[in-house]
């Protein structure tokens, strides 16, 4: 059976991601850094020279990312897997807002989340695969943390 990609319209911190994940599987969760109650998610950023570990918002349309790292405002930014520093970065998609290139995070069930690689641009985009057996769960419950 054919799978369809859609992409769904959230309202802002009514799910958090639960289990990220880099393209070769490794858990992004960082459960020693909590942000907004929940385990956060650490990636590598680099921009130019300076390389460092930022801690994101599992909130979705939350954005309290903790950033070990100095980066300026407007920059567009490379993100690494912190296990393997495989590239999140992904090629073929542009952030609809600004045009940057994106990021993404893989889920659960073939699920992305996708975000922009510019700092400061807020464009969060969620992808989920399977929609019928995800959406029945979301029945009912503020926090589809089961999904992620
Ligand atoms: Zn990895
Ligand atoms: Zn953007």
């Amino acid at each position: 059976m054919e799978k369809e990609r859609i992409i769904i319209e959230v309202p802002s911190g009514a799910l958090h991601v639960e289990h990220a994940a880099c393209p070769r599987g490794h858990s992004l969760m960082d459960p020693v850094l909590p942000i907004n109650g929940y385990p956060s998610i650490k990636v590598v950023l680099q921009y130019g020279d300076v390389r460092g570990h930022v801690h994101l918002d599992p909130v979705y349309g939350s954005f309290h990312n903790i950033f070990e790292v100095d980066i300026p405002e407007g920059v567009v930014v490379e993100m690494y897997c912190p296990t393997c520093r495989t590239a999140l970065k992904l090629d073929e998609h542009h952030c609809d807002f600004c045009h940057s290139p994106m990021f993404a995070l893989y889920l659960p069930n073939g699920g992305m989340l996708e975000g922009c690689l510019k700092s400061g641009c807020h464009r969060h985009k969620l992808k989920l695969v399977d929609i019928d057996a995800q959406i029945s769960r979301l029945h009912g419950d503020d926090h589809i943390q089961l999904l992620m």
